[in-house]
């Protein structure tokens, strides 16, 4: 009965109407099921009992069992405070309490004997834990008093108006037997012995008042488990849908194009990573279903050429291809590139961004129309209605945390009849458990080796005080006839701050490399686009020695006689942009170097974010290290498509084993019965629809 989880709060025993509005308000708890999902954000262990003698401040919670010898005030008698002598027969610690002293004093005697629980601290040089958590030692063992303390995450609102992390232990435990027999199972019975999961009513039960630390452990397994599995099949049961519904553009040959590409243009081997992922490609291309890859691999891995040559397939197929970039600037060098490596071929490419003209853009329309023009490079101006393929089969999305999920659709219908293949590269690695979860609807490709002959980068740190030496290493790389790379942190919501910034940057560096000897050019957002690509393109043409620049060379940009990277503030990226910058250097076969800089004041996870960038090369390590710091909610790459599920228990960092698990599962579950029309998938069915509201749905795209 459904219905009954769905009651009002507010007719809970202990709630009415008035604690209803607040719970509603502050937690999202409008009905007796908000508050069975509430679930506790940890758990305290209340089955050890320790001696005083063993306790130090170094401690979190703990608990001991005696007795109070004598109770004394001190202090000020308008800043009183109460101490409480206890004892466990062993040593004594003191209890101390700064507020409610009439009311402690009325409550707890002398002699009696208590549980106290708190945490240890060093109070006018003596052990003590203030404001302690009392209760008589015979309420231990009582049933509703779980051995595990169970922790509810409230708010200042909550608490000022006496709701606290107990009072909600308090309605639950109220809660719980009431609707015990309520509580509908919704996975199989099947899955349920095959995984050896504990029935939902159990596993919600205790969830909150665990019997013990074994059922506690099922509780959260099977609770986690459900939230991940059900996840991974709404997700694979959108992708086989889609597959069933719509036709892939079946690219059946290789032709011209890319042998020729192959054999005349190319002028270094393709490395093994290269060739398994164009293979990967060629295959889904030529199966009829419609290709969805995510390519990842590290900056400098050779994506783009990868991209190129499945280009070039599609063009021997007799289909248009387009490739789409965050920024002009990176749209601007990959139509260069394109146009470098096709160069004497027969290949029509376009460039189309925002600022290209408007009778440039008509002429381009017109071509992509009439299908003269085989190749459009851009920004996101691809997206806008006027653009019309005449047999749009290809598409490749470069950078993707750089666009939505719903853009990747929009592209998608560039072709009316059949939905274009996609390839999406990203150079931020993702941990392949967030990727099955963020962009679990793509198959995954890794190019994880560099072109031969890469020296690995050497990446130092350096307070600011060392501004002078630094100032000395980047004259030498300059006379050895390299180029240097100057990054100014750039945050969102200051950009006239920063701009100030680095305009002061700039003037240290010129004063420091002044003309005619060094150039010194710089590139902001703040800039025209034609002075931007002015300066960068001085910078490219070694004709500038250092580019002072904010994040706007994120992405992308190749200049591979830059061999210095220098990152100041470097505290204030995170790690994957800190990654990216990185990969801006080490692209030829000299050695390259990283300097980050920083001031004196960092907090842990900075000095964390540091001591990673320093000890590894490694893209994918550092995302893992990256999604161990900031939870995979924050994580660099993923803010603007968000982790677009509400997840109540799982951890995508922490959790990446049972991910997988129900991964294979629902894999498994789906390839024996696609539809899930057999009976004992009945109730997978339900679950799946219960939460499609909240993912994009995409078998209605297109
Ligand atoms: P990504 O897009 O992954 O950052 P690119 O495709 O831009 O990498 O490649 C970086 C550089 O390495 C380019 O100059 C490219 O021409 C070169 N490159 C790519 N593949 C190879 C290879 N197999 N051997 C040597 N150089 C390569
Ligand atoms: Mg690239």
């Amino acid at each position: 009965m459904a219905s009954y989880l769905e009651q009002e709060i507010k007719y809970l025993k202990g709630v009415g109407p008035k604690r209803a509005e607040l719970l509603a308000r502050e937690l999202g708890i409008f009905t007796f099921r908000d508050l069975l999902y509430h679930f506790p954000y940890k758990y305290i262990d209340r089955t050890k009992i320790y001696n005083i003698e063993e306790i130090n401040t170094t401690q979190a919670y703990i608990q001991l069992k005696g007795h109070i010898v004598t109770f004394r005030t001190e202090g000020h008698p308008r800043k009183k405070r109460l101490i409480a002598v206890f004892t466990d027969g062993s040593k004594n610690i003191n209890l101390v309490w700064f507020q409610a002293i009439n009311w402690v004093l009325k409550s707890f005697q002398a002699e009696k004997e208590y549980i106290v629980f708190g945490k240890p601290a060093m109070f006018n040089g003596t052990l003590s834990i203030a404001h302690p958590e009392i209760e008589p030692a015979e309420k231990l063992n009582d049933e509703l008093n779980p051995s595990f303390s169970p922790q509810y995450s409230t708010t200042e609102k909550l608490k000022n108006e006496y709701i606290s992390s107990k009072t909600i232990q308090k309605l639950i435990t109220t809660l719980l037997p009431v609707v015990y027999d309520k509580i509908d199972e919704t996975l199989p019975d099947y899955l349920l012995a095959q995984q050896h999961l504990l029935p939902l009513k159990d596993a919600l039960f205790n969830v909150h008042l665990p019997k013990n630390s074994a059922f506690l452990e099922k509780a959260i397994y099977r609770l986690k488990f459900e939230e991940l599995f059900l996840i991974q099949m709404s997700i694979l049961k959108q992708k086989f849908t889609r597959h069933q519904r719509f036709k892939g553009i079946m690219f059946s040959k290789v032709g011209d194009y890319l042998n020729n590409f192959y054999k005349l243009k190319l002028s270094f081997e393709l490395t093994g990573a290269q060739k398994k992922v164009i293979k990967e490609i060629r295959r889904d291309m030529g199966s009829g279903k419609q290709m969805n890859r995510l390519l990842q691999g590290d900056v400098g891995s050779g994506k783009t050429l990868v991209a190129l040559m499945a280009m070039l397939i599609t063009l021997d197929n007799g289909y248009q291809a387009c490739l789409m970039a965050p920024t002009e600037i990176l749209a601007n060098q990959h139509y260069q590139t394109l146009c470098r490596f096709l160069e004497g071929m027969d290949v029509k490419i376009g460039l189309l961004t925002g600022s290209t003209r408007k009778k440039e853009r008509e002429l381009l329309h017109g071509e992509l129309r009439s299908g003269k023009l085989q190749i459009l490079v851009g920004t996101h101006a691809l997206l806008e209605e006027t653009v019309e393929f005449a047999s749009l089969g290809f598409v490749v999305i470069d950078e993707q945390h750089r666009f939505g999920v719903a853009q990747r659709a929009r592209l998608w219908k560039k072709n009316e009849t059949n939905l274009p293949h996609v390839l999406v590269m990203t150079a931020t690695p993702i941990p392949r458990t967030l990727a099955m979860t963020l962009y679990g609807d793509l198959d995954v490709s890794v190019i994880d080796e560099l072109p031969p002959g890469r020296k690995p980068i050497k990446t130092f740190h350096y307070f600011d005080s060392k501004r002078l030496p630094m100032f000395g290493f980047l004259r030498k790389q300059i006379e050895a006839g390299h180029q240097v790379y100057v990054v100014y942190p750039m945050i969102k919501e200051s950009e006239k701050m920063d701009y100030k910034y680095l305009e002061d940057g700039y003037e240290a560096f010129a004063r420091a490399f002044p003309p005619p000897e060094y150039v010194v050019t710089c590139v902001h957002g703040q800039m025209k686009n034609e002075e931007k690509d002015a300066s960068m393109k001085l910078f490219a043409e070694g004709k500038s020695h250092i580019l002072i620049a904010t994040t706007v060379i994120e992405v992308g940009v190749d200049v591979p006689n830059a061999n210095v990277m220098v990152i100041e503030s470097a505290e204030r990226f995170g790690l994957s942009q800190l990654h990216q910058l990185r990969g801006r250097v080490g692209r030829g076969a000299k050695q390259s170097y990283c300097l980050l800089m920083t001031s004196y004041k960092l907090s842990a996870e900075a000095k964390k974010r540091i001591t990673t960038m320093v000890a590894t090369n490694d893209g994918f390590e550092i995302a893992e290290a990256d999604l161990k710091l900031r939870g995979p909610g924050d994580m660099e790459g993923t803010q603007q498509s968000g982790v677009p599920f509400d997840l109540k228990i799982s951890n995508l960092a922490r959790d990446g084993q049972l991910i997988q698990v129900a991964r294979d599962l629902a894999t498994e579950i789906l390839s024996d019965d696609p539809e899930l029309a057999e009976e004992k998938n009945f109730k997978l069915v339900a679950l799946i629809g219960s939460m499609k509201k909240t993912t994009v749905d995409w078998s209605v795209i297109s």
